[in-house]
């Protein structure tokens, strides 16, 4: 068992983190990324990315990835493989235990560690994903112009995927296993006017039918939930839109989370309910989630984590300074 020390201890590898480590690493401050389960984040299971500037032609997520990875790096960053299990945030300095038993110390600490989509679980889903399949309309809806697109769920995040959809497509139903939506009133209100949105109540979602290596997804099979009747819904794209889940349980009784498990920060800023622990990316946005406004967060959190240090710095050494 080790002990890894460092003036900025990052969790999480996506565009949050490794943005953050690069930021950290060019201001001196050594970072540390522990990259957890899912190294490089949710862009490494997704293939064309279209929206993430600086490439005029579409990326693959992986690629970009590593490319980020290998830029942190190369300024300095040490990436270790581990999985934060438990952490102590009474510091600074701030200490995290790894899986592996070893254990992480951080003047300050930034939090990267993002927020899974929820699926459904059902047969076709996981082949299908990103071949018709997807949870993120804002992500893929682009590549869906001109067709015709269904949306999974009742929620805000399901009209408002519906809604966005709308900008390419010509034909989105939303299917909901009630016969009413949860989503706010002015987001329902807006969805029902809109000429391209069809509502199917009562459905739920049995499989997602088509093969990957034939042109992806051709239809869902529904389920009817009041008489148990089957059938088919053809369509081009499917996006699953029931939430997301922040990975924030290391974190819960710790830090100052909301009503749905994401960290809360001072609006605006990257800084959480306690000094030097800082929160970017998808675990503390629930509003945008994309790989460019995670790197925007990630750079913020490096910037404050930077200006904490140097505050500390400064205060010892005004204390060191006062004759006894
Ligand atoms: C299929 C798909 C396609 C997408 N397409 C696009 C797109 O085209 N354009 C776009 O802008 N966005 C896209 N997104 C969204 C984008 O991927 C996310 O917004 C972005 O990755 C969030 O970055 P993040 O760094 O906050 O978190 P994540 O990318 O989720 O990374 C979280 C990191 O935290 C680590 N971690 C978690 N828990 C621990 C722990 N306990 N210890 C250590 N490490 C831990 C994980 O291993 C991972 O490295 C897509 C998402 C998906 C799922």
């Amino acid at each position: 068992m080790a002990t890894h020390t460092t003036r900025m201890l990052i969790i999480g590898s996506g565009p949050a983190g490794l943005t953050a480590a690069i930021y950290g690493a060019r201001a001196g401050m050594q970072p540390i990324v522990v990259q957890g389960l899912q190294p490089g984040g949710q862009l490494t299971i997704t293939t064309d990315v279209e929206n993430y500037p600086g490439f005029r032609d579409v990326v693959q997520g992986p690629w970009l990835m590593q490319e980020m990875q290998a830029q942190a790096e190369h300024v300095g960053t040490r990436m270790l493989w581990d999985t934060i299990v438990d952490i102590d945030l009474s510091g600074p300095p701030f200490r995290a235990i790894g899986d592996s038993g070893d254990v992480y110390e951080g003047e300050t600490l930034v939090i990267a560690t993002g927020a899974q989509a929820r699926w459904l679980g059902a047969p076709g889903e996981q082949e299908l994903g990103g071949k018709g399949v997807s949870a993120c309309a804002t992500c893929d809806g682009f590549f869906y112009r001109g067709k015709k697109v269904v949306v999974i769920g009742g929620g805000n995040t399901a009209v408002e995927e519906a809604l966005y959809l709308t900008n390419h497509s010509p034909e989105v139903t939303i299917i909901h296993r009630r016969d009413s939506f949860r989503a706010e009133k002015i987001l329902q209100d807006r969805l029902f006017a809109h000429p391209a949105v069809k509502v199917v109540w009562n459905k739920t979602v049995a499989r997602f039918v088509g093969d990957p290596a034939q042109g992806g997804l051709k239809a869902v099979e529904v389920v009817d939930t009041k008489t148990g009747e089957t059938s088919l819904i053809e369509t081009d794209g499917a996006f699953v839109a029931i939430g997301h889940a922040p990975a924030t349980e290391l974190f819960r009784g710790k830090l100052e989370l909301d009503d749905s498990g994401y960290i809360v920060v001072t609006p605006g800023t990257p800084k959480t309910s306690i000094p030097g622990v800082f929160a970017c990316g998808d675990v503390m946005d629930h509003t945008y989630r994309q790989a460019v406004t995670a790197a925007g967060t990630g750079c913020m959190a490096a910037l404050d984590a930077e200006r904490f240090v140097a505050e500390r710095e400064f205060a010892r050494g005004q204390e060191a300074a006062v004759p006894a």
